[in-house]
């Protein structure tokens, strides 16, 4: 790979953008030094199915521009999977109600502010 442009491993990663020295943006090493992983390839991996490795050819950096949509992805994501996972629960939960018969009072009360948490964190999320 001796014909690339001196200026190629200066190219973010994700987004292609150049800058020069004088460049104000920030230019963010994929790894950490000495270390095959680190919390930014992670993300990109999984987030974005895209594979890096430090020992690859590709430019090893990204832009602040791009680390920040990458963060941002990764806490949408995040609360994606948790929603699910809640509401999942809600409606196993609900559903584990309607088949129970001959309940007592006091079994069904607690079950129905369980509910209405649920009900609250879903209303809280949504
Ligand atoms: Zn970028």
């Amino acid at each position: 790979m001796c014909n690339l442009p001196p200026k190629f491993h200066s190219v973010c990663r994700l987004c292609l953008s150049f800058c020069g020295d004088n460049c104000s943006d920030v230019k963010l090493p994929i790894f950490d030094r000495d270390k095959d992983k680190s919390r930014l390839s992670e993300m990109i991996m999984e987030n974005l199915s895209i594979m890096v490795s430090s020992e690859d050819l590709l430019p090893q950096v990204v832009c602040g521009s791009c680390a920040h949509k990458l963060d941002e992805f990764h806490t949408f994501r995040e609360l994606s999977h948790k929603s699910e996972r809640l509401l999942e629960q809600f409606v196993q939960y609900a559903d584990s109600l309607c088949g129970t018969k001959e309940v007592s009072s006091g079994y069904k009360k607690k079950h129905i502010t369980k509910i209405y948490r649920y009900n609250f964190y879903l209303h809280v999320i949504i």
